[in-house]
């Protein structure tokens, strides 16, 4: 009989409805998932794994945390979806403007890659300027502006500059180093008049974890005020993961518009835009740059997103999630260097990744010279020991609520056996 795998592959492209899902990063076969429940996968040959790939982020609670089942489940009964207004969806937005930065009005869509792709458009139209400038090896979803040297899955396949994007329009994407502040100076001095916006991972997670070195962000700001860009802060990855209100509340940033989804939406297809009410103002139906969405602030997704919210609003969430995703990060580490491996990680708030290198990288360049055969051969060794790790060197690893001490020391005991291996 042919297996789901087969099958998948006769249908789906590559077999799967995400590039990184179908493994091509490490080799092998996806496996396929019948339940998720706290910080484990079931797959439908009854095996178990810890889990620190999370969806890619929106998990922060763990899977099918029961506040965010039960509020899912009693919204379905009400209605899927209705194409008119509710409660929920201006409760999400005051929760969302009382927690971050220089949000003033936020519009909600349905995925990371709508969000970036609305606040590039409000940029542009608000400015009346075409460019944007973007770091290599950042990944801010799929619109056509932003797949130049793109990250994550972009990278992993070999395609960091998609075929099909129109070349006028990729021409209008400038792109410098992540943390290179000279880079980004003598492209400001150039044109700096002729850009609209700078779009940024406030902490880079999409060449794996890399944090903005001192300064970085700060000049950033100062350039954009400067030469009167907006600066987009895409917080799709970063928002409620790092710190309640995210990276901008963290640092203390001050950004023109945040892009926001994942834990937001806490597994639910949900995104965000929004910033400053001067620019908001120039969406529709208030003002003319255009977006809309049928299924955008979805009743059924804002319940899952709030009552998720809810349950991480308190004291010490994020210092205990930042706690175990350190120690694991900081003890995966010493046991890899134990075993003679040159082995580093990158570790904010409820985010890592390990890194086969000495240093920890900076940039996507360095992320590169890490040794990624070393990455898969460590990534099917986990697996194998029933721990899934982000299948990529180019991808952050999720910690949650619900991995619990037991889960991190058998993740740990795990490594300790594979690295003896590498
Ligand atoms: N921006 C960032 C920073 C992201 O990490 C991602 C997805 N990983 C996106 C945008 C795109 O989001 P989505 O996959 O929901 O379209």
């Amino acid at each position: 009989m042919e297996s789901y795998w087969q099958r998948a592959q006769n249908v789906l492209p590559g077999g799967v409805n995400s590039p990184v899902r179908s493994f091509k990063g490490v080799g092998g076969e996806p496996f396929f998932v019948k339940r998720g429940q706290g910080p484990y996968l079931f797959d439908d040959q009854g095996r178990q794994y810890i889990d620190f790939v999370m969806s890619y982020g929106p998990l922060i609670l763990g899977h099918a945390h029961p506040k965010v089942v039960a509020a899912v489940s009693e919204q379905a009964t009400q209605g899927l979806s209705y194409g008119a207004p509710t409660d929920l969806e201006v409760e999400m937005a005051e929760t969302l403007v009382q927690a971050v930065p220089g949000l003033e009005m936020v519009r909600m869509v349905n995925s990371g890659t709508e969000a970036t792709m609305a606040a590039i458009r409000v940029a542009r139209g608000v400015t009346g300027r075409d460019r944007i400038l973007k770091f290599a090896g950042s990944y801010h979803g799929h619109g056509d502006s932003l797949l130049v040297k793109a990250g994550s899955g972009a990278a992993t396949m070999g395609v960091p500059d998609s075929l099909g994007v129109p070349k006028a329009l990729a021409e209008l994407t400038l792109t410098v180093p992540y943390n290179d502040v000279d880079a980004l100076r003598t492209v400001f001095n150039a044109v700096g008049d002729q850009i609209a916006a700078v779009i940024m991972e406030p902490v880079a997670g999409n060449m794996g974890t890399v944090l903005p070195q001192p300064g970085f962000l700060d000049t950033v700001r100062q350039l954009t005020r400067q030469y009167g860009a907006l600066w987009i802060v895409d917080e799709v990855m970063t928002g409620f993961r790092v710190a309640w209100g995210g990276a901008s509340r963290l640092f203390g940033l001050e950004p023109d518009l945040v892009c926001l989804a994942k834990v937001i939406g806490a597994g639910m297809p949900v995104g965000a835009y929004g910033g400053k009410k001067s620019y908001m103002q120039e969406v529709a139906p208030l003002g003319p740059v255009y977006q809309a969405g049928t299924l955008s602030g979805n009743p059924v997704a804002m319940a899952a997103g709030l009552a998720q919210l809810h349950e991480i609003h308190q004291p010490d969430f994020y210092s205990q999630l930042e706690q175990k995703t350190r120690t694991l990060a900081e003890e995966l580490v010493a046991r890899g260097r134990a075993h003679g491996i040159a082995v580093s990680a990158n570790t904010i708030g409820g985010m890592f990744t390990l890194f086969f290198s000495d240093m920890p990288p900076r940039n996507f360049d360095e992320v590169s010279h890490s040794d990624h055969a070393r990455y898969r051969k460590f990534f099917h060794g986990m697996l194998e020991q029933g721990v899934f790790f982000p299948p990529s060197p180019f991808e952050t690893a999720f910690p949650s609520w619900a991995h619990t001490e037991a889960t991190i020391q058998a993740t740990l005991e795990a490594a300790d056996r594979v690295f003896q291996q590498l």
